[in-house]
């Protein structure tokens, strides 16, 4: 069965799972739509780690640590509400070849002589070590391998999201067939390739950079400058899986939404803080705060005679 969430957008199929709502937005307003057929076939997926089970232990763990000021709503979240998608996305390679220029420092000690004046007026000569850089050009060619970028093309999943719950083990990709998927929610390609290049191009090119930056010799640089120009560049449709838990526990507030790497079992949500335990929190460190207060100035107070 093939649906879209009318509030975020994402082009679910749900193959021996129901839902009545959309597992990235909890929104209900998920409606039945036919195939489409210009979006992308996954070539490669890496499968889930473990079950619902697996996941609630992370999320336990997850929420144990934020428990103080967590809304209990999230507490009471039941295994059941944990849905497991394969998330769409590119996975891109390259080999980038770089020209770069830049002007190299070293730096250097010197003893510089210098005059003193003391209290007295008198004149002495006296010598320190100062340190000064010295810049030289370098420039040449730069080979390198662009890897294991992945650039989500999901509509239910933001890009920040995504990239909090990186990395996945790439190693561990297989090649995709329905019966991996069967069981789960899986997700259409929201994003075409076209996109999503652009996108890793610019992503390889940061990883270039920061590779060149590395790889300077010298005690620092400057005016550094660099052209890349890829070469065989592939990019894959690839799944990969994560754990959704949406929860509209209230009416009148947004959606909170905690995602779990379904490999790595890596934790990213925003927990709902509870008013009323943060106002308790405050009133507590006020009183701390008065009780010191109130115990400095009895010390202080002139012994009774
Ligand atoms: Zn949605």
């Amino acid at each position: 069965m093939r649906f879209e969430c009318g509030q975020c957008g994402a082009a679910l199929s749900f193959d021996g799972v129901r839902s009545t709502l959309c597992p990235y937005c909890a929104s209900p307003s998920i409606v039945e739509r036919p195939a489409s057929s210009e979006k992308p076939d996954p070539v490669f997926a890496c499968a889930f780690a473990g079950d619902a089970a697996w996941a609630r232990v992370r999320l336990d763990r997850w929420i144990g640590r934020r428990m103080i000021v967590a809304d209990p709503a999230l507490r009471r979240a039941r295994v059941e509400d944990l849905k497991g998608i394969y998330l769409p996305a590119f996975l891109y390679s390259a080999v980038a070849r770089t020209d770069y220029s830049a002007s190299i420092a070293e730096h250097y000690t010197e003893t510089e002589t210098y005059t003193k004046t003391d209290e007295d007026g008198t004149k002495r000569t006296e010598t320190r070590q100062v340190t000064r850089t010295e810049y030289r050009p370098l420039s040449g060619e730069h080979l390198g391998y662009v890897t294991d970028v992945i650039v989500s093309a999901s509509a239910g999943l933001d890009h920040d999201t995504f990239a909090r719950l990186e990395p996945y083990d790439l190693r561990q990709l297989r090649r995709y067939a329905p019966a991996l998927v069967s069981g789960f929610i899986q997700e259409e390609f929201s994003r075409g390739a076209d996109e999503c290049l652009r996108v890793s191009r610019t992503s390889a090119a940061d990883a270039v950079g920061d590779e060149l930056r590395r790889f300077l010799p010298g005690d620092g640089y400057a005016d550094l400058d660099w052209r890349m120009e890829v070469q065989w560049e592939s990019l894959d449709p690839v799944l990969v899986p994560v754990w959704v838990l949406a929860l509209r526990y209230r009416p009148d507030r947004p959606p909170v939404r905690v995602v779990i790497n379904g490999q790595t079992g890596a934790v990213v949500g925003t927990v709902p803080l509870s008013w009323w335990k943060l106002l308790l929190l405050g009133l507590g460190a006020a009183a701390v705060i008065a009780a010191i207060v109130l115990l400095v100035l009895y010390l202080r107070e002139p012994p009774p005679v």
